[in-house]
């Protein structure tokens, strides 16, 4: 019974054991690299990337100096006690995940968005009462707490490892290969979790996506107190914090999105999900982090065209995933068309999932244009987020086709000739 509900994982993905391994070592090593390579204590960033300017960068700081810090290291896990102590406390509504294999549905409260209320309420009263220069301390302490988080999500991939042999734990049906390493990295065990408290639900989107707005709103304290209070604040630093900050709203305020989502459905928590945690707060905010030492005037005309390509990418993807979740809840207020597959769920064919296979990315990767724009153009290190991002969601869209094809079969054939193209509309 316990193999038929939890068979042996046959296909790797992400190249296997290696690739884990890999991707394990370095993309806390890039996280590292972004701050090293681009900050004060490297002398600003460079204006091309070459193999000397890295070697150069790193040979002649002593940065393995400062990588532990006691108290960036109870700073963050005060953090992520106070967002398990929101979740524990705070009301919201419990609302019932997506059917599990056993039949069984975990049950889920909804609360992260009154997190971050209470959150940025009590952060904007502290910076009120104490003035910019109390709240410049994530800008300070990066690096230790780049480490912490490092640190927690390691212990949390392992703890979820070995708890998930412990009997009736329900798998991944991609995480059971038997190798120790690609199993941790990917995720064995579906959801665990500590009584009712889901690990991963709750690390999705509380401890990153909140301290991704309180990384923001400290870097634009430190650009107050340096050029004498908020009213010299530059309107990119204001930008970077008005659009990351609209993009973590929205994302709270959907909570309820996020358990349809592959992260949540298929794949189990191991080392990649519990890191997301802390990649994204951390590498995400580079442009805000790079406008404390580097100002940047767009003017009228830079705020307008920034504002632009924002907005055109909010739009698509606020509206293209508003059609898909009206659609899986049972609604279709635009009466667009769809096909009705044989496993009877239906797949919509017309409006923007019937201009591409994966919509909601190309408004996501227009505004993540957008943030790297309010930087102008002398590095292309805060070009970073574009790059990796379109190379994210690349492999994530060609992640859940294959997914897509398994679940629907020749039904996903003959959507893929009715929407030939994978993200933008006769691009790609
Ligand atoms: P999506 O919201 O794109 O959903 C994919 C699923 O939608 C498919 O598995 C399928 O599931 C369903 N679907 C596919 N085609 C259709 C159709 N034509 N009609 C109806 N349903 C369809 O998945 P993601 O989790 O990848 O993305 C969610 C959001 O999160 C996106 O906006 C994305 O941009 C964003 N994101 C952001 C990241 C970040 O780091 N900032 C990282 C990843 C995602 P089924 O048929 O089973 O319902």
């Amino acid at each position: 019974m316990a193999t038929v509900l939890n068979p042996r994982t046959t296909e790797y993905e992400f190249l296997g054991p290696i690739g884990a391994l890999l991707i394990s070592v370095s993309t806390p090593v890039a996280i590292y690299a972004l701050y090293f390579g681009c900050s004060e204590v490297a002398g600003g960033c460079p204006s091309q990337i070459s193999f000397e300017s890295v070697l150069q960068a790193l040979s002649s700081l002593e940065w393995w100096k400062g990588l532990w810090d006691t108290e960036a290291t109870l700073i963050y896990l005060a953090w992520y006690a106070f967002c398990v102590i929101s979740w524990a406390v705070l009301p919201g509504d419990v609302v019932e995940g997506t059917p599990l294999r056993t039949g069984k549905r975990l049950k889920y409260k909804l609360n992260a968005f009154s997190t971050l209320l209470l959150t940025v309420g009590l952060t904007t009263g502290w910076i009120m009462a104490n003035g910019p220069e109390s709240f410049t301390f994530i800008y300070h302490k990066w690096v230790g707490l780049v480490t912490a988080f490092l640190l927690l999500a390691f212990v949390e991939a392992t703890y979820c490892y070995i708890g998930s042999f412990q009997q009736g734990k329900l798998l991944a049906l991609g995480g059971n290969t038997g190798n120790v390493i690609y199993d941790w990295f990917i995720g064995r065990e579906l959801n665990p979790s500590i009584g009712v408290f889901d690990i991963k639900t709750f690390n999705e989107l509380r401890p990153g996506l909140i301290l991704w707005l309180l990384i923001d709103m400290s870097m634009v304290c430190e650009q107050a107190t340096r050029r004498g209070g908020f009213a010299n604040v530059t309107d990119s630093m204001w930008l970077v914090l008005l659009f990351q900050g609209a993009y973590i709203v929205d994302s709270l305020y959907n909570e309820a999105a996020l358990f349809t989502t592959m992260d949540v459905i298929t794949d189990g928590f191991g080392f990649m999900l519990a890191f997301a945690i802390g990649f994204v707060p951390f590498t995400y905010s580079l442009q805000a982090r790079y406008l404390v030492f580097h100002p940047v005037d767009l003017g009228y005309l830079g705020v307008i065209g920034v504002v632009l390509v924002n907005f055109v990418g909010y739009y698509i993807f606020r509206t293209a995933n508003a059609e898909k979740n009206d659609f899986r809840n049972g609604q279709n207020p635009k009466n667009l068309k769809f096909m009705t597959t044989a496993r009877g769920s239906k797949l919509l064919t017309s409006g923007w999932w019937g201009r591409s296979r994966h919509p909601n990315y190309l408004g996501d990767l227009l505004m993540g244009l957008a943030w790297c724009l309010t930087t102008g153009f002398e590095t292309p290190i805060t070009y970073y987020y574009i790059v990796f991002f379109t190379i994210l969601l690349i492999h994530r869209q060609r992640r859940d086709d294959e997914a897509c094809y398994k679940k629907y079969g020749a039904d996903w054939v003959k959507y893929t000739k009715l929407v030939p193209y994978r993200i933008i509309p006769y691009v790609y």
